[in-house]
């Protein structure tokens, strides 16, 4: 059976990938079961060389196909801030608080429809002959001026959906897990899976 490495240790994002991916006739693996390889430095200039960086280190190290997943927010009245760096927007060791509160206070004042943003996840494949692949995924929505809900993690507090009416962190997890950037990424890399590698390896 072909093995997959996710390289990543986020319980929630191994959860979410092994939902999407679990029916394919694969065996995944996670960071979690290669403790001694040590977290990777994101420094790419984008999401395409975090995630591929992420993936081609797992694949020379454990030499099996390996998945990496790289995402951020983009706030348009921003110039696409803060794009890669969302995980440290207010700095480096902050929480998912002060990253969104900071976000608030850069929005102060601005009007509603000029409040749009996505969430975007990136997802590279490294295959066993070091063939790449990318996947990518967003969530469309704005900026709201205040916290709402409590579900989730990040930016969901103050991303806010029109067609929802509600905030990501007001969403169920079951929801949001069909609709987001993640899911969506994720049902490409499955279809890239299904033709491209296990039509050759089973
Ligand atoms: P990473 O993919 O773990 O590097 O995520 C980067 C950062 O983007 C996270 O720390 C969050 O701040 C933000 N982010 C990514 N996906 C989500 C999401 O689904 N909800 C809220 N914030 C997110």
């Amino acid at each position: 059976m072909l093995k997959l490495v996710l390289a990543t240790k986020n319980k929630d994002k191994v959860k979410e990938i092994m939902a999407i991916l679990g029916d394919l006739p694969v065996e995944i693996k996670s960071q979690n079961d290669y403790p001694h390889i040590h977290d990777i430095v994101e420094d790419g200039n984008t999401y395409e060389d975090n995630a591929l960086k992420k993936a081609s280190i797992f694949n020379n190290i454990t030499g099996l196909t390996s998945i990496a997943d790289d995402s951020g927010l983009e706030v348009d009245a921003l110039n696409g801030a803060p794009g890669i760096f969302a995980a440290r927007y207010a700095g480096d060791g902050v929480t998912y608080r002060d990253n969104y509160e900071k976000l608030l206070r850069e929005l102060e004042g601005l009007p509603f429809p000029e409040r749009k943003a996505r969430f975007v996840c990136i997802i590279a494949i490294v295959t066993v002959e070091h063939k790449v692949y990318f996947s990518r995924g967003y969530l469309e929505g704005y900026i709201i001026d205040e916290p709402r809900g409590s579900q989730g993690f990040g930016y969901d507090p103050v991303f806010y959906l029109p067609e929802y009416g509600r905030t990501v962190a007001e969403l169920d997890s079951e929801l949001k897990n069909r609709i987001s950037h993640r899911a969506k990424a994720l049902l490409k890399a499955k279809e890239i899976i299904t033709e491209n590698i296990l039509g050759k390896t089973v």
